[in-house]
């Protein structure tokens, strides 16, 4: 009889790890009326699917635990949950039925995002994985997911979101791809739209616009990037599966913190870097984080080979884009100003191998040095191996969940 019993309860373990948790159907509302800067109210509803689980645990929350989510309510009563600001988390306990319906009502602070657009007429709200991870809703990445957004706004506002401004629909599976939006004053944007075949619309901060030479210089770019890049990892930037469904819109904000912030609906950048730096090369090394970096192809932070992974790879096929499109001097160049970067900390404790680099914090390392190493390859075995090899991984890995350093070794065909 004890027999018998053991079986039964090994079957049930066994099936309750096949079957994947889920949080689909939402309905999310993003208001924005009567609230100040950086203040949203959130309308989220949304079915859980426990899958024969005691609980869920979905991301949920900001950076400041004692500020970011306020007035959060949770419906039905019945449903028991517990939110955790510190871990930023909010977990749901099963009841008994594997589907449950939840509601909640909140306000939520991104502070993040008041820091550093403070006074530029743009708020920018994104999740990005990491310490500075703000979840304006629940979710998780790698767990399936569907539902619909909506967004309330007064006159004196637009929004930007992938898909355009009228978007208000949004289906995704595979890995999670996290909702981003802008809210953009009326009155301090200038919006133009690009000729030619892409049309993304660009937003500079009026006063502070770059001049003709610089806006042309990346209407010029950009088509020619998004080309090199579709054409070279065979696989085109607009891509449903990843919630991309649409071509880039640039918004140029008064933030300093980073250069740039990049989302899968929009690309974020300083608007005073964009008009006065000596190069626009940074925007080409956003717009390929569509293939390697970010959403399709992320490791977990702390992981060997994390920023190897979602940055160096990326900045190399950028600077091999400039080298297709800009020419061989260029370039040479280019790879001189990262041997002259990586010279610098040469024997100091922060020249580490690339790999080794487990945050996205040792950018002589992890933009240049890696960079360097990855070029003398290709001065080797030849740059088509080396670019043939990083998209061999992309074809083979992207969306891969659990992504590691290893699945990188196992198909790269140079020692690095
Ligand atoms: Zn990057």
């Amino acid at each position: 009889m004890n027999r018998y019993v053991s079986l039964f309860l090994f079957l049930l373990v066994l099936l309750s790890g096949v079957k994947a948790q889920s949080v689909t159907d939402y309905r999310l509302l993003f208001d924005k009326c009567g609230m100040g800067s950086g203040v949203l109210k959130v309308q989220c509803d949304f079915t859980i699917d426990f899958a024969g689980c005691d609980s869920v645990a979905l991301d949920f929350g900001g950076n400041f635990e004692e500020l970011s989510v306020e007035e959060l309510t949770v419906t039905p009563d019945t449903l028991r949950y517990r939110f955790d600001p510190l871990s930023k988390q909010i977990f749901f306990y099963n009841a008994g039925a594997d589907m449950q319906r939840v509601q909640m009502e909140y306000l939520f602070m991104n502070l993040t995002s008041v820091f550093m657009y403070n006074n530029s007429g743009a708020e920018v709200w994104e999740c990005i994985y990491g310490e500075s991870a703000e979840y304006y809703y629940p979710m998780r990445r790698a767990m399936p997911y569907s539902g619909e957004v909506c967004f309330s706004v007064p006159d004196t506002m637009r929004v930007v979101y992938q898909g355009g401004c009228d978007a208000t629909r949004w289906q995704s599976f595979d890995r999670c791809v996290a909702l981003n939006f802008a809210f953009l004053s009326s009155s301090r944007y200038e919006m133009r739209t690009m000729p030619g075949d892409y049309h993304c619309d660009v937003y500079q901060l009026k006063g502070q616009q770059a001049d003709e030479h610089r806006y042309n210089e990346l209407c010029r770019l950009t088509p020619l990037a998004l080309q090199w890049f579709e054409k070279t990892y065979g696989d085109v930037y607009i891509n449903p599966k990843y919630g991309v469904h649409d071509y880039p819109a640039y918004i140029f904000h008064s933030g300093n913190a980073a250069f740039n912030r990049y989302n899968m609906g929009f690309i974020s950048a300083s608007q005073k870097k964009f008009a006065t730096y000596p190069d626009i090369y940074p925007i080409v090394h956003e717009i390929g984080h569509r293939w390697i970096g970010e959403y399709s192809m992320f490791i977990d932070s702390g992981e060997r080979g994390y920023a190897f992974i979602i940055e160096t790879l990326n900045e190399f096929m950028t600077l091999q884009c400039i080298r297709d499109i800009e020419g061989i001097a260029v370039y040479e160049n280019l790879i001189k100003e990262c041997r002259d970067s990586w010279d610098k900390i040469k024997g100091t404790e922060r020249d580490v191998h690339p790999v080794e680099v487990v945050k996205n914090n040792n950018v002589p390392v992890t933009y240049r040095k890696g960079v360097v190493m990855l070029d003398s390859i290709a001065r080797e075995v030849g740059y088509d191996t080396v670019i043939d090899t990083i998209v061999h991984f992309y074809k083979a890995c992207n969306g891969k969940p659990d992504l590691t350093y290893d699945d990188f070794e196992r198909l790269c065909k140079f020692i690095f």
